[in-house]
């Protein structure tokens, strides 16, 4: 067998490769990781934590509604974005630390730099200003864990801009801002802005938000948004941006001028695979882009695996961990692994939030034909003290023939919670009649799940079947 420097070349260490690079070491292989930018990937430097950071923040002020409602004076707030940033990039580069320690002590190697494959089993890292760690470096595996990257639409102007990865570091907090996209990132920034104070409109070329969520469950979040402050412009779509002396003029389709001081394209992800050299090996890219692999996370190319964003499966951090696990498992403890992408939940850090696990109605009705529906719009208890319209909703969506439960859809405080709980026993395959065998918890939201015995008549409709 030939020689390697290592056993295993990891290129990106965001959620998949740092667990594939990992749990690989900690079985006693020879494993490198290269960075180009910091370790913890997307999620943990611009992604899911700063994200939920900046919902944190944003939700206070609707907790000050509430509080007077309650009987609290509360003095006018005000909020200090710069102190908040500064919180949260200390944050970010603890845990950022925690992560490098944790490679370090499993034994992994990390190379600062830019990676590119050269050949099936030589990998060129290209060093990062101030580091040592270029060079070619040979190795038996390569797992390609480059993630995904924003993209921006192309019209005039587009480049002024920004995206996600620039929305977490705005040097001033704007008064007016646009975003642009329907899917769950558009809609958490536009709930953060809103909740933060800014004038917030959302521009949205599709009919509805939310594409790829359940109808009900996209049509009573537009509703929540606009309840909440945010201007939701749907099928709208940009002509072109312009900077003038007071702000950003976007030009927008129907003859709608706006005016905003940041303009942030929410409008979609690529899987980054630029510069990687995948054309040179001969690594097979699906129609979208992304690297294709079988199901244990192996592309067509005997030596290179790829997992996470750059695979475009399923794009969520746990996601991207499990199947770099599931990697490990099966190329280095030698117990053939691979992750199940079936019913996995998720979560939408809008306000209020969504969380979803299973099918939509429209994705049931199409697979199996007949299904129960049970449904319930609600006002919370706790915003009736200050008089507040926000409602929530629930859905649970039940294949007719066995009464499986196939699809629970939930907005309202604290959804991403109940989800994950409701995410075991769908997982598990729970009948209806399981289900509300469970007793409820009460008082709280997540009783009402568990106590809907009615199928849901849609109206005008009479049947469901
Ligand atoms: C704004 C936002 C919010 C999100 N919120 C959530 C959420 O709430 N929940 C959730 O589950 N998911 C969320 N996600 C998605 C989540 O961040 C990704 O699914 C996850 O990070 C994917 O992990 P990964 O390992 O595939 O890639 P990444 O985490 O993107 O890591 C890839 C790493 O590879 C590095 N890299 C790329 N190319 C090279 C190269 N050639 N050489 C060296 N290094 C390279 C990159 O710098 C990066 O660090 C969010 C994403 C965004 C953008």
């Amino acid at each position: 067998m030939a020689d390697f420097d290592f056993d295993l070349f990891v290129i990106g260490a965001g959620s998949g490769g740092v667990r594939a690079a990992r749990l690989a070491a900690l079985s006693g292989a020879k494993v490198a990781v290269a960075e180009e930018h910091r370790v913890g990937g997307t999620c943990v430097i611009r992604g899911c934590v700063p994200k939920k950071f900046m919902v944190y923040a944003s939700e206070f002020a609707n907790q000050v509604k509430t509080a007077k409602g309650y009987g609290w004076a509360v003095e006018p707030p005000r909020f200090d974005w710069k102190a908040f940033l500064t919180a949260k990039d200390v944050e970010i580069a603890r845990l950022s630390g925690i992560y490098v320690t944790n490679l370090r002590k499993a034994g992994a190697h990390l190379l600062h730099g830019k990676a590119r494959v050269i050949d099936p089993h030589t990998v060129e890292v290209e060093p990062k200003e101030g580091s040592e760690d270029g060079g070619r470096y040979t190795a038996k595996r390569i797992l390609i864990a480059t993630g995904g990257r924003p993209t921006k639409p192309d019209f005039p102007g587009a480049e002024l801009g920004v995206t996600s990865n620039e929305a977490f570091h705005l040097p001033e907090l704007p008064k007016r801002i646009l975003v642009v996209g329907g899917g769950y990132i558009a809609v958490e920034f536009a709930g953060i802005f809103n909740g933060l104070g800014v004038e917030t409109t959302l521009c949205y070329r599709g009919s509805n938000v939310l594409r790829g969520f359940d109808d009900d469950i996209r049509s009573h979040l537009a509703d929540e948004l606009e309840k909440r402050g945010v201007k939701v412009i749907l099928g709208c779509s940009h002509q072109s941006l312009e900077k003038t002396a007071t702000g950003l003029v976007s030009k927008l389709n129907n003859d709608i001028t706006l005016e905003t001081d940041v303009v942030l394209f929410a409008t979609g992800r690529a899987p980054y695979v630029e510069g990687l050299g995948l054309e040179t090996v001969g690594v097979k890219l699906n129609e979208r882009g992304a690297v294709a692999v079988d199901s244990y996370s192996k592309t067509n190319v005997d030596s290179i695996w790829a997992v996470g964003d750059v695979t475009d499966r399923i794009n969520l951090t746990p996601v991207a961990i499990r199947e770099g696990a599931a990697f490990a498992e099966t190329e280095f403890f030698d117990r053939p692994t691979s992750f199940d992408h079936e019913a996995v939940a998720s979560a939408v850090f809008s306000q209020p939030p969504v969380g979803v696990v299973g099918m939509t109605e429209a994705e049931a009705r199409h697979a199996f034909g007949a299904v129960d529906i049970y449904q319930s719009a609600f006002r919370p208890m706790k915003v009736v003290f200050y008089g507040g319209q926000e409602r929530s909703f629930m859905k649970l969506v039940v294949r007719q023939d066995d009464q499986r439960i196939v699809g629970v859809h939930v907005m309202s405080p604290d959804a991403p919670e109940i989800i994950q709980m409701a995410a075991i026993a769908v997982k598990m395959g729970v009948t209806k009649a399981q289900w509300d065998s469970t007793c409820a918890v009460h008082p709280t939201l997540a009783e009402e799940l568990v106590t809907m015995r009615e199928k849901y008549v849609q109206p005008g409709v009479g049947t469901v079947a």
